[in-house]
């Protein structure tokens, strides 16, 4: 499938199956706001369940919390988000349409990517098998300028990023001569810092004094709490603290379905380490995190670290984990060395110690933080961009037919196992598909369906990525035995009743994702 098809494809069949549906859409939607449906919100549980053993209770040094969303605003101030969460903003004055400043940058080095790509593609295919990449993209003077350009772009984006060197910026989109998608001009406003978060008012406090913010992040919480964590549960340096919730960013441009929202959900972990080891800990985390992601079938040709250009106020280093999502390599996952800068900037806002007395050295000092966050929304795109195939297989008489089909891994799968009488119409099978449904139902997330034929259920099935399907035919009703297909493979087998549990259980048990 080409990649803008399979986005085309991913959206309309999120919402033709239940998986999301834009917000408020019998109001005609509200942008970058989405609602998870039957299927989506199954799927989005076992994601989440899936990160929550990963990083909780495989460790026996990571604990879990759940911290409110307000919280007080001082701690925006101190966390730095007040004064430097923005997004530089541009408007093309023609189409009144807005940018985020250094996408259009960004997406304008997308574009010479491309093209050294295809310069090695078609070199590739000129060359056969004698074909050198690596002495190829050091020597072709076509791909060598190409990437001196790339890198020179890369520089300037990211001093004027770090340095907030707005005119520079305006004048870089200039004189990269980057045009309105809308009306093709290429005039534009000044660059303006636009702040991210959402704000609210305090009930009974009228004015800035009362001003509250929707969380724009997880991680606050999470270092506002790390003494009382730390003394509550007697956890000995290093040790982490996670946290799955909703954040909320008013994003500029919002127009990737899900992968850009402005109300998403992340799934946090701050882990606490000796000061100077923090680099030890950055390193352990990416090469985790990457396993994780390999563990559930991502292949790893669409995965791959990018280090940060320009870093954040708050870190020493850090590296995205980006995806091969439908529009190209972009971030999925953030690893962050995050110093001690939080927890001091708390520390001296508040006048709180959050300091820790570390037994060994016999001395109190402020943790260096490593954060690992990932967005679940992401994640959601990422394993349905991955699971979606369309495939020709076998059909009857010999002939072929296509099948779409979700190949998710059967851990992440909403629904665990089908169970579909042959006939609808026959009291006998619906009744005892029914009986079987009914026992199976304690184990797993387990559907009846007998609204259609056989043909069908399958092919319904087969769209939402249920690994198993029971089929009770007349053969049941003498000897308790079922068919039992299994949804990649599409091999059938009988077997009897009381073995289905056991069957669905071994291939949909998260444990495997944790042994592989
Ligand atoms: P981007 O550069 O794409 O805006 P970011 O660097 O601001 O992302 P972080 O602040 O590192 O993102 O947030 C951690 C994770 O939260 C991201 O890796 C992503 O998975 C998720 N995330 C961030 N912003 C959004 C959003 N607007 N919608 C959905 N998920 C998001």
């Amino acid at each position: 499938m080409a990649q803008d098809d399979l986005f085309k494809k991913v959206i309309s069949h999120c919402k033709e199956y239940g998986f999301i549906y834009q917000s408020s859409e019998v109001y005609d939607g509200l942008s970058a706001v989405y609602d998870y449906g039957p299927y989506g919100s199954e799927l989005k549980n076992n994601l989440k369940q899936y990160w929550w053993k990963s990083m909780v209770q495989m460790h026996e040094n990571i604990v879990g919390i759940d911290s409110a969303i307000f919280m007080h605003p001082k701690i925006w101030k101190a966390s730095g988000h007040v004064d430097a969460f923005n997004d530089p903003l541009i408007d093309n004055k023609d189409s009144k349409k807005r940018y985020r400043a250094d996408v259009l940058v960004e997406n304008f080095m997308d574009k010479i990517e491309v093209k050294i790509n295809k310069e090695v593609a078609k070199a590739k295919k000129r060359f056969g098998d004698a074909f050198d990449e690596v002495q190829f993209r050091s020597t072709n003077p076509r791909v060598l300028a190409n990437v001196e350009k790339y890198n020179t772009i890369k520089d300037r984006l990211a001093d004027y990023m770090s340095n907030s060197k707005l005119d520079e910026l305006k004048a870089l989109i200039e004189e990269l001569g980057i045009a309105c998608e809308v009306s093709g001009s290429k005039n534009w406003t000044e660059v303006r810092q636009f702040n991210l978060m959402f704000s609210t008012q305090l009930g009974n406090i009228a004015g800035e004094e009362g001003k509250l913010y929707l969380r724009p992040e997880t991680a606050q919480g999470i270092f506002v709490n790390f003494l009382n964590v730390q003394k509550s549960t007697r956890q000995k340096l290093p040790f982490g603290i996670a946290q799955i919730g909703k954040a909320f960013r008013n994003e500029i441009v919002a127009r990737q379905f899900i992968f850009r929202m402005r109300e998403f959900e992340q799934m946090e972990m701050q882990f606490f380490v000796r000061p100077g080891e923090e680099m030890k800990w950055y390193e352990y985390w990416k090469d985790a995190r990457l396993k994780w992601h390999l563990a559930l079938g991502t292949p790893e040709e669409n995965l791959r670290f990018h280090d940060h250009d320009n870093l954040a106020h708050y870190a020493n280093a850090a590296a995205d984990i980006q995806y091969n999502f439908p529009f190209g390599f972009k971030e999925l996952e953030g690893i962050h060395s995050r110093t001690d800068f939080d927890l001091n900037s708390h520390q001296e806002l508040s006048g709180r110690k959050l300091q820790y007395f570390d037994p060994e050295l016999n001395e109190n000092y402020v943790p260096f933080v490593v954060e690992t966050s990932i967005g679940v929304d992401r994640m959601f795109l990422c394993a349905m961009s991955n699971a979606l195939v369309e495939e020709v297989v076998p059909g009857t008489e010999g002939k072929e037919s296509t099948r779409v089909v979700l190949k998710l891994h059967p851990a992440l799968a909403p629904v665990k196992c089908a169970v579909l009488p042959l006939k609808r119409n026959d009291d006998n099978l619906t009744g005892k598909a029914r009986a079987i449904f009914n026992k199976i139902k304690y184990s797993f997330n387990a559907q009846y369906d007998d609204s259609g034929s056989i043909g069908k259920l399958y092919r319904r099935q087969d769209a939402i990525g249920t690994p198993y399907c029971i089929t009770v035919d007349f053969e049941t009703l003498e000897d308790d035995t079922v068919t039992i297909r299994e949804r990649d493979s599409l091999a059938q087998e009988r077997i009897h009743i009381d073995k289905i549990e056991e069957v669905v259980r071994q291939r949909i048990d998260m444990k495997q994702l944790f042994v592989e």
